[in-house]
């Protein structure tokens, strides 16, 4: 089967973090030395799995905690850039970790999804590290969840950043009308786009690239149409991946994170952020055009939910956050 592009989203066992963000139920475990040494066994197995492949492929990791502090990782993503079959590497990250490795990989290929969380980290510390990012030309996006405690900080971050990187703000999921109106213009004076993230998709039965040009992998291989739906659909160790793509609509009442809702067709995202897509870095041409990218954001209200609601069951931050 020939297949043109397939993107990757990587989540290996890896479970820890150097920070505590009270929000993330994730990172809550530290690792004994066996667990580290079986994480650093799933990425070398994933990277040669990666490195062989016969197509272009594109990989985005979002681990369960802070993968970017871990050498393994660094070395995983330097190695993987210079590979010609590779197009686009993003990864999310808290931005806490050296950046020196980045000298060690082809800079073209890769995105940075940073997060900023205003309370476990200083904003100047973090604007240094973005600063870093700007001399050693690297894209990145920086994120922060939209908890009402933030808004002055996310304001302030706003401000300080270079006008050309996108600061992109998650809506904090926790439940029916914790934004007012007025918070929502706030937030999306800062995010012209903060409003596709806090509707919720409907998309049972709606096609989705989940699973035909997009899979998510864990650790052992096995594959899922994306972090969303349980149900594998196969293993990349045990088969050829291109066995396990295919057309399928969705199967889940509905889709409310980035990393989800971005390979609906009916979004089009790809429309606004091109080759940035997984690290979340618009289009620089789309980013400057308000009439496309308000496009964008009468098909989200189109395709999503009418009220603003979001389901404490589902809170995406947290697959979204790292
Ligand atoms: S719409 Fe979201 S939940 Fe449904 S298949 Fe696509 S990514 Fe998965
Ligand atoms: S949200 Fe991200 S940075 Fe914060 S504790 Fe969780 S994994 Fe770590």
């Amino acid at each position: 089967m020939e297949l043109d592009h397939l993107s990757v989203i990587y989540r290996g066992p890896l479970s820890s973090c150097n920070y505590a963000c009270p929000y993330c139920p994730f990172a809550k475990h530290t690792e004994t030395r066996a667990e580290h040494a079986a994480d650093a066994r799933a990425l070398t197995r994933f990277t040669d799995w990666a490195a062989a492949q016969p197509f272009p492929l594109s990989i985005f990791f979002t681990p369960w905690g802070e993968a970017l502090v871990r050498p393994r990782y660094q070395q995983a993503l330097a190695r993987l850039s210079h590979l010609p079959h590779i197009q686009q590497l993003a990864i999310q990250t808290n931005l806490s970790g050296s950046l020196k490795w980045l000298e060690e990989a082809d800079k073209s290929r890769i995105g940075l999804w940073a997060t900023y969380h205003p309370g476990e980290v200083g904003q100047e510390r973090f604007l240094t590290r973005c600063a870093e990012l700007d001399a050693r030309g690297v894209r990145y996006s920086v994120g922060v969840v939209g908890k009402k405690g933030h808004f002055e900080d996310i304001e302030a971050m706003r401000a300080a950043l270079p006008a050309h990187i996108y600061l992109w703000v998650n809506a904090f999921k926790v439940g029916d009308g914790y934004y007012s109106e007025g918070d929502l213009a706030r937030l999306s004076a800062v995010d012209p786009l903060f409003e596709v993230n806090t509707r919720r998709y409907r998309t049972r039965g709606l096609p989705c690239g989940a699973g035909e040009t997009v899979i998510s992998v864990e650790g052992d291989g096995t594959a899922r149409r994306c972090h969303f739906i349980e149900r594998p659909i196969g293993n990349i160790y045990a088969q050829d991946v291109r066995e396990l793509l295919r057309p399928r609509p969705c199967s889940r009442a509905s889709c409310e994170c980035h990393i989800g809702y971005v390979h609906l067709p009916e979004l089009d995202a790809a429309q606004v952020y091109g080759d940035g897509l997984l690290a979340r870095i618009p289009d620089p041409a789309v980013w400057a055009d308000r009439e496309r990218l308000e496009a964008y954001l009468e098909r989200a209200r189109e395709v999503g939910s009418s009220s603003r609601a979001v389901s404490p069951r589902q809170a995406s931050h947290r697959a979204e956050s790292t």
